[in-house]
């Protein structure tokens, strides 16, 4: 679970649905990196005519969200956004060192400056115009019959999906497979199959009657119509009419995205046999051949009613109608990569109708977060080295430590749970792998072959690439150790089936991480991010899993009664926020990381207090200690965000807007002695309505 930014969930910030545009959505200098000569919290950036008690958020951020507008080529700005521009400045600035480096063809360095090389020659693109998708089009075009449908179906799967890392339950292409640890036997690499087949964000947008969404599908409608018409098809009103027909059928037999955080509901082992019985309609033998899996004996269906509900929709719908989905859906996939007229129309339905953003980012913003991810770790790794100190690695790791110990003491001091519960959760603690900075080894990318003059075969290549790799490691022994996430991200995760923590080099610098800012600054800032994410083992998902990243029962049933209990008041809680009068946060659909960040303040304020060794904090700014560490975490969550984004990820992601996620300081009794919030102002909670879970 990551921390959280557009669509990835269980870090820290939501990411995106495909690597290459969700980073897309960060860039662009918004604002200036944090001034270096400045340690400690920003008090230009808060609003102090607002009370605490009343809106916390408002505090600590009013002043930054009064005079900050949102760039016009992006949907969100904020810390992370600020963060993610001057790790994107740097990594262009790298990407052009190496690129004068005229490195042997086949290294990583090569690689790195051909890729964006043929990103960034745009004559050559115009050049070759929709020839180097003609063969792939005319492949789909040749398709007779159900059997060749299936195995086309099958060779368009790819390891585009994430259940429990980087959180995407999104894909365009009928399934996805996502390759993890297994939910029973947690030592090898196990195919896991979601469900997909849409290419808008949720199935709320096909299946809701507001006029919002109606005039999204509309718009949806034309959008399709007109790329189809780029690649040369006939009447593309009528299939542009049966392929959205067919998407919001596929999105009837869709799980919603709260169903599908439900761990139990979603381990499923079909055997290969399984499939033609349990989800007739599909020729799954085809589509396993098509696939390249006919050897994989099992895999676990996350979503076994959206599996037989699409298949069905296979025999049941028109072959022609599946053709122009597949042709519609390869075209959309690569129009930021085919010349300007898709680009452009791609980015008026995707950027402007879904996200309201008036602009594209440059083009050399969109090439550096295409090199970030389809070659992340050998940009990565340069990054490393060039941006992450030895110094700051070993200080993060003291806090790390700080804040377990005080996890461990906090697990120990519940009155309600049993000592055998304890002693499991206590035993995830000690086998928890926590990887800082960058990780021990770096992926290998000798098989890819980039080439200077053929951006659209860099992709295609990169595609089949990560596929055929994460098949190669289906029933290989696990690498706890290994990563999800690069250097350069601004974020970090918790991967609950290895146990495992990742804070990226690029999260852990100011404001989040400032080795010369107080103590009180770092706790409340990167503090609270290293507590939500030690958090992520024991929320709702996390804690389905025992110390050696197993699906097991490892609760007592009384314990396990009062979690529920504690956890669906939380999940009440959230169900009163209302980012609009006609949208409500879900506080199912966000219910771990709305643990994980009342947990995560919880346990780095007693690592904070610990850190002290009884000593008083001094005072900055006015402020004493306890009131710099909860600024601080405020300070984390300082946002603006276009409707229609904002709007989006109520609807898909698993974190709670910025604005909630700072004022969850009102379940923290020690906030309320800080700040001395009282009955009557709007954040005020008694104390039996405080939710402590851990
Ligand atoms: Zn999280």
């Amino acid at each position: 679970m990551r921390l959280g930014l557009n669509f990835p969930r269980r870090a820290f910030v939501s990411a995106a649905a495909c690597a290459f545009l969700a980073l897309a959505a960060f860039s662009v200098l918004a604002q200036d990196p944090p001034k270096p000569e400045a340690h400690g919290v920003v008090v230009a950036n808060m609003d102090p005519s607002v009370k605490p008690g009343d809106d916390f958020y408002h505090y600590a951020n009013g002043s930054w969200i009064k005079r900050t507008e949102i760039p016009p080529d992006r949907g969100q700005v904020g810390v992370f956004t600020t963060l993610a521009d001057l790790s994107n400045k740097r990594t262009a600035g790298l990407i052009e060192e190496v690129s004068k480096a005229n490195a042997p063809a086949g290294s990583n360095i090569r690689k790195i400056a051909d890729l964006y090389t043929s990103f960034m020659d745009e004559a050559a693109i115009e050049a070759k115009g929709l020839a180097p998708l003609r063969p792939h089009l005319q492949a789909i075009a040749a398709i007779r019959n159900q059997h060749e449908l299936a195995r086309a179906l099958g060779e368009s799967l790819r390891a585009d999906v994430d259940a429990l890392n980087n959180t995407n339950y999104h894909t365009p292409n009928l399934f996805g497979m996502w390759v993890a640890p297994g939910f029973n036997d947690s030592e090898h690499y196990t195919a896991y199959l979601m469900q997909g087949g849409l290419q808008l964000p949720d199935r709320e947008y096909y299946v809701s009657s507001s006029d919002r969404m109606r005039d999204i599908r509309t718009k949806y409608q034309a959008h399709i119509s007109v790329m189809l018409k780029f690649a040369g098809f006939t009447d593309t009103d009528t299939r542009a009419e049966r392929i959205v027909a067919l998407e919001r059928a596929i999105a009837g037999k869709h799980l919603s995205l709260e169903e599908n955080e439900d761990i139990q509901k979603a381990n499923n082992t079909w055997k290969l046999a399984d499939f033609p019985a349990k989800a007739p309609g599909l020729d799954w033998t085809e589509f396993f051949r098509g696939a390249g899996l006919v050897n994989q004996a099992s895999f676990i269906v996350w979503q076994p009613t959206a599996f037989t509900g699409e298949s069905a929709l296979v025999a049941s719908t028109s072959l022609e109608t599946w053709k122009d989905w597949l042709a519609f859906h390869l075209i959309e996939a690569y129009a930021g990569m085919l010349p300007k007229a898709l680009t452009d129309e791609r980015f008026n339905f995707v950027g402007k109708t879904l996200s309201g953003i008036p602009e594209q980012q440059p083009r050399w913003q969109r090439g550096v977060a295409l090199v970030n991810g389809l070659l992340g770790d050998a940009v990565g790794q340069i990054y490393a080295q060039h941006y992450f100190s030895p110094e700051a690695k070993a200080q993060a790791q003291a806090m790390v430590a700080n804040i377990i110990a005080a996890f461990r003491r906090r697990i120990e001091a519940l009155t309600w749970m049993d000592p055998v519960t304890k002693a499991e959760a206590q035993a995830k603690l000690t086998t928890l792998y926590v990887g800082i900075g960058y990780p021990e080894t770096w992926q290998d990318y000798s098989a890819y072959e980039v080439r200077a003059d053929d951006l659209f075969g860099n992709l295609w290549r990169a595609s089949l690439f990560d596929y055929h790799r994460e098949v190669a490691r289906l029933g290989l022994s696990v690498d706890r150790k290994e990563w999800c996430m690069t250097p350069q991200t601004v974020n970090a995760v918790n991967l609950p089936l290895q146990n495992a923590l990742n804070f990226p080099a690029a999260i852990l610098q100011p404001p989040f991480f400032d080795p010369q800012a107080p103590a009180a600054v770092n706790y409340g800032a990167i503090g609270s991010v290293i507590g939500h994410e030690i958090s992520h083992t024991f929320d709702t998902q996390g804690s389905a899993f025992d110390s050696k990243g197993r699906v097991r029962d490892w609760w007592t049933p009384a314990d396990l009664a009062h979690f529920n209990a504690a956890t669906a008041k939380l999940a009440a809680q959230y169900d009163t926020y209302k980012p609009f009068p006609d949208l409500a946060v879900n506080g199912k659909q966000t219910l771990g990381e709305n643990i994980a960040d009342v947990a995560g303040i919880a346990a780095a304020y007693e690592g904070y207090r610990a850190s002290l060794g009884g000593k008083t904090a001094p005072m900055q700014d006015a402020f004493s200690g306890d009131q710099q560490f909860f600024i601080a975490f405020g300070q984390n969550w300082g946002s603006r965000e276009r409707e229609a984004v904002l709007r989006q990820r109520v609807l898909t992601d698993g974190h709670s807007p910025d604005e909630y996620r700072a004022d969850t300081v009102r379940n923290i009794d020690s906030w309320y002695l800080v700040f001395g919030a009282k009955p009557g102002e709007k954040l005020y909670l008694a104390p039996p309505d405080r939710i402590q879970i851990w």
